[in-house]
């Protein structure tokens, strides 16, 4: 690998807790005579989180300590900028179960095979009104964040992690980096500066003009698309990546842009998602991170700029990784291109502009949006997606 220097990673050192050869044969034995907790969709994916680095210091589930410190100050008890508590949630059975146990084997689902060791350090109570309020700045039940934290456990089991292999997918394996390999892959393409962009959406001409607009002052572009848990009306994960691919195929120079996927649950948490969302890419190496309006938001919980000008509660530096933030971009008739209410003078007669609503209708209907806001490549996948769909 080329000698880069690359961004560290949040708190110093890219964690990595998979067990290897004869660790994780060991570690598999033991597992076997330990309690066994079944670990949810989401849960299971902040473990491969963990595991793997993505959520670099972390080394487990988090404690009573560091959860509260995380919901009054954005930052960890030693100091670091953390926004979103990272907690393995139990019920009261399950918690009545482990009292007295130090150890506990975590499956995918009822009956898996144990993926991991948890050594138990506590057993608290999750303040799920708290949680709701600071995190998501709503105890609305219909937020689609407050509604997972309310349906969790009522307890959360601490403690630090040892993993006998990651969550099992069939999907997307050639995308799966971990943080280690996209580090890798940027050194291997000589990018000493690389703008992540997170995504749950198909990209659209406006997301391709800004990444764009990112990667003319930056070395390359990582595309990093969620494809944990999401809500259900969002499109599939699989439909969303063969549109990448196209648009990739088409548009996307190779030696400067590169899309793997991120294994996270989205929480919907807006600002303090954003921030979490910023974390998670230093980690993967990325030196500069894209902030869109209302990223990582839903409904209208969130007020427009709240994602970006949350970073402004941290110190200069103190993340550690540099937010570039963005206006809603389109296609202007006049400037005869991409363009953005910071770039172009002329009204909205002369935009190419198309709710969501809209470009659902039309895609259910067969009909191409105009190529000025779509690709035609991206438009033909979603169509043929709808049509499959209904
Ligand atoms: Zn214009």
């Amino acid at each position: 690998m080329p000698d880069i220097d690359q961004i560290a990673p949040h708190g110093g050192t890219l964690i990595n807790l998979l067990a290897s050869g004869a660790e994780s044969e060991a570690l598999r034995a033991e597992a076997a005579n330990l309690p066994k907790l079944a670990v949810s969709d989401r849960e299971l994916a902040d473990l491969e989180m963990i595991a793997v680095g993505a959520l670099s210091p972390l080394t487990g589930f988090q404690g009573e300590a560091d959860y509260h410190s995380v919901l009054d100050s954005m930052h960890l008890t030693n100091g670091l900028p953390w926004s979103i508590p990272v907690t393995l949630s139990v019920d009261d059975d399950g918690a009545h179960r482990l009292g007295g146990a130090t150890a506990v084997a975590l499956t995918a689902g009822e009956g898996g095979e144990p993926l991991a060791i948890l050594r138990i350090s506590e057993i608290y109570s999750r303040d799920k009104a708290k949680e709701a309020v600071s995190v998501y700045r709503t105890d609305d039940p219909e937020h689609p964040g407050v509604a997972a934290v309310n349906a969790a456990g009522d307890k959360c089991v601490a403690g630090e992690l040892q993993v006998i292999a990651l969550p099992p997918h069939d999907d997307f394996l050639p995308y799966r980096l971990t943080p280690a390999e996209t580090r890798a892959a940027f050194a291997e393409r000589g990018w000493k500066t690389v703008v992540g962009f997170q995504t749950r959406n198909p990209i659209h001409r406006a997301h391709e003009y800004i990444q764009k607009c990112a990667l003319e002052i930056v070395d390359g572009l990582l595309v990093h698309p969620l494809v944990g848990a999401t809500k259900g009306d969002d499109v599939p994960a699989d439909v969303r990546m063969r549109c990448y691919e196209a648009l990739f195929e088409g548009y996307y120079p190779k030696d400067r842009a590169m899309v793997s996927v991120f294994p996270a649950a989205m929480r919907y948490a807006g600002p303090r998602e954003a921030i979490w969302h910023a974390i998670c890419r230093k980690n993967y190496g990325c030196t500069h991170f894209i902030v869109g309006r209302d990223h990582a938001g839903v409904g209208s919980y969130y007020g427009t700029y709240d994602a970006q000008q949350i970073f402004n509660e941290f110190a200069p530096g103190e993340l550690g990784i540099q937010t570039l933030n963005f206006e809603h971009s389109f296609w202007c008739n006049r400037c005869e291109g991409m363009a953005s209410p910071k770039t172009c003078p002329h009204g909205e007669d002369d935009r190419v502009s198309l709710s969501g609503t809209k470009v659902r209708d039309m895609l259910r209907a067969g009909e191409r949006p105009p190529q000025e806001f779509s690709r035609p490549e991206v438009a033909d996948i979603l169509i043929a997606a709808m049509s499959e769909r209904s």
